[in-house]
C-alpha cells in the first residue's frame, strides 16, 4: 500500500509542534508530511504587542520556517489555502491542489467584530507580521500629520477596543512608546491620548481582581485611560461611537475586542461556534476520523463544562497531542485523549512590569516581568534550541 499523506495547515503554535514532533517521532518513509502556511515563515504571535507599538523590531518576532523544521522530512509549500474539501480529502491553495489521508488544520483565528458597523473597514488588529508593521508605521504617520496640522489632536488620540490580554498588553507597550514620540517629534505629551474602552464592568474580565487593579494602576501612571464598562457600537473614519452614541474621535483605532475561528473552517462544512469546532476528546472533528483541529480553530471544554480561552499554551500542548494521535493511527495503536494543563497566564504592562499566575502563586512587577521573559525564552528553545534563543531572546 501507499505511504499515508499528512497535510499540515498553518505554521503557528499548534502546526509548528504537530510538524516537529512529527518529523522526531515518524520513522524513514512512514508517511509523508506536508506543511502549509502563507508565509516563509512562523511568527510568534504572543510578542506581537511589541513591534504593535514600535517597541521592538518585527524582525524579532518572525523565524524561517527553514530554520524550525527538517526539509529533508518535511515538505514545506509556502502557499494559502483557499479552500479545504473534507468530501474529497483535498485542500485548495491559490496555486495548486493537495489530497490527504490525514489533515491537520492550525489555521489560528480571526478578529471577531460581533457584526460592529465599521470595524472591519476602519479599525487595525494585531494579528500577524503585516498587520503590525501597519499599527507601527501608521502611529508614527499620526506624529508626522500632526505637525502639519496642530488643532487636529485626533490624529494623537490612539483608541484600543477590548482590555483582554491583547489589549492590555498592547497599551502597555504604547504607553512606553509614547514618550519616545514625542520626543523625535517635538510633540508635547500632554496632547496625547491612550483610550481603552473594555464593554465588561471590569478590564480582564474572568481574571484575578487584585491582578486587574494593579495592571490598571500600572497603566493609568503610563497615562492610560480606561473606559471600563463602556461598549464600542460602531467605528467610523473619524473614531468610535460608544455607550449611548457618545463620540471619540481618534484617527487610530486598534481592535481588541476578541477572536473566532478562520472561516474557511465553516465554509468546508464543518460544524463551528464563531468559528471554532468543538473537538471530540482525540481534536478531531466530530464525524471526521482523519481531521485534527488545533488552537484558535478548536473549542476545548473543561471539566466544568466551560470552553478554555484559545491561547498558544494550549495550541503547543495539542500539537504534541495530536502528533502523537497521528503516528498511532499509522500504526494502528490506541489513541491519546487530549488534557489541558494549565501552567498559568503572565501578561506584559510594557518594560519591566507584568501580571501573572503560574505554579498556583500570584506575580505582579519585576518578578512577573522576568517570568514573561522566561516564558518567551522557555518557547524559542522548544521549536529552536539555543541557536534560536540566542538570535530572537530578549534578555533585558
Ligand atoms: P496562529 O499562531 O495564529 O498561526 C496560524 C498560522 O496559519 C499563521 O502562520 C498564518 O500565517 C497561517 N495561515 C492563516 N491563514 C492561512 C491560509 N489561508 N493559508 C495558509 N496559511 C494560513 N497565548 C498564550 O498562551 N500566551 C501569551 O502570552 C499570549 N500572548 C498573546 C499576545 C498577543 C498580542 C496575541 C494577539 C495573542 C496572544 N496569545 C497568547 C494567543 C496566541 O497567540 C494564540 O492563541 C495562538 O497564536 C494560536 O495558535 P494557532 O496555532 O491556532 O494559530
Ligand atoms: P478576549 O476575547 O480575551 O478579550 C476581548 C475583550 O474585548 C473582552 O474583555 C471583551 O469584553 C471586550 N469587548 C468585546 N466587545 C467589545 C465592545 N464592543 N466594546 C468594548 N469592548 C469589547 O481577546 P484577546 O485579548 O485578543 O485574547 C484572545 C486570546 O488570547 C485569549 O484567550 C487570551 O487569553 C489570549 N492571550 C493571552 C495573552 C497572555 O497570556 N499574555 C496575551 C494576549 C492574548
Amino acid at each position: 500500500s501507499s505511504i499515508p499523506k499528512i497535510v499540515i495547515l498553518g505554521a503557528g503554535y499548534g502546526g509548528v509542534l504537530t510538524s516537529l514532533r512529527l518529523q522526531k517521532e515518524l520513522n524513514y518513509n512512514e508517511a509523508d508530511v506536508t506543511l502549509v502556511n502563507k508565509h516563509d515563515y512562523h511568527y510568534i504571535t504572543t510578542h506581537l504587542h511589541m513591534p504593535a507599538a514600535g517597541t521592538d523590531n518585527p524582525e524579532n518576532a518572525r523565524v524561517n520556517i527553514s530554520k524550525l523544521i527538517d526539509e529533508f522530512k518535511i515538505d514545506f509549500v509556502k502557499s494559502t489555502v483557499v479552500q479545504i474539501r473534507p468530501q474529497d480529502r483535498k485542500v485548495i491553495l491559490e496555486d495548486g491542489t493537495l489530497s490527504y489521508d490525514y489533515l491537520i488544520i492550525g489555521l489560528g483565528g480571526e478578529p471577531e467584530t460581533f457584526g460592529i458597523p465599521g470595524l472591519g473597514e476602519h479599525a487595525m488588529n494585531i494579528r500577524s507580521i503585516n498587520s503590525v508593521r501597519l499599527i507601527r508605521e501608521h502611529i508614527e504617520y499620526q506624529f508626522a500629520r500632526f505637525k502639519r496640522e496642530p488643532h487636529r489632536t485626533d490624529y494623537l488620540t490612539f483608541v484600543v477596543g477590548g482590555a483582554g490580554f491583547t489589549g492590555i498588553e498592547f497599551i502597555g507597550e504604547l504607553a512606553d512608546r509614547i514618550p519616545e514620540l514625542c520626543k523625535q517629534f517635538d510633540v508635547d505629551p500632554s496632547i496625547v491620548k491612550i483610550v481603552n474602552i473594555e464593554a465588561a464592568p471590569t478590564a480582564l474580565p474572568g481574571f484575578d481582581p487584585e491582578l486587574v487593579e494593579y495592571a490598571m494602576q500600572v497603566l493609568q501612571k503610563k497615562g492610560v485611560t480606561f473606559r471600563i464598562g463602556t461598549a464600542i457600537k460602531e467605528c467610523t473614519p473619524d473614531g468610535v461611537v460608544v455607550g449611548e452614541g457618545e463620540e471619540i474621535k481618534s484617527q487610530t483605532v486598534i481592535w481588541t475586542g476578541g477572536v473566532r475561528g478562520n472561516r474557511l473552517i465553516e465554509e468546508a462544512g464543518f460544524e463551528t461556534m464563531r468559528g471554532r469546532v468543538k473537538v471530540d476528546e482525540f481534536l478531531r472533528a466530530p464525524g471526521h476520523e482523519n481531521v485534527y483541529i488545533l488552537g484558535d480553530n478548536s473549542l476545548v471544554f473543561n471539566p466544568e463544562g466551560r470552553p478554555y480561552p484559545p491561547t498558544a499554551q494550549m495550541a503547543m500542548q495539542q500539537g504534541v497531542n495530536c502528533a502523537h494521535n497521528l503516528v498511532a493511527s499509522i500504526r494502528n495503536q490506541p489513541l491519546k485523549k487530549y488534557a489541558f494543563t494549565n501552567k498559568g497566564t503572565v501578561a506584559s504592562l510594557g518594560k519591566g512590569e507584568a501580571i501573572g499566575i503560574a505554579f498556583g502563586k500570584k506575580y505582579k512587577g519585576r518578578v512577573a516581568a522576568w517570568l514573561k521573559k522566561a516564558i518567551d525564552i522557555r518557547y524559542l528553545f522548544i521549536i529552536g534550541g539555543i541557536p534560536l534563543v540566542l538570535r530572537k531572546g530578549k534578555f533585558l
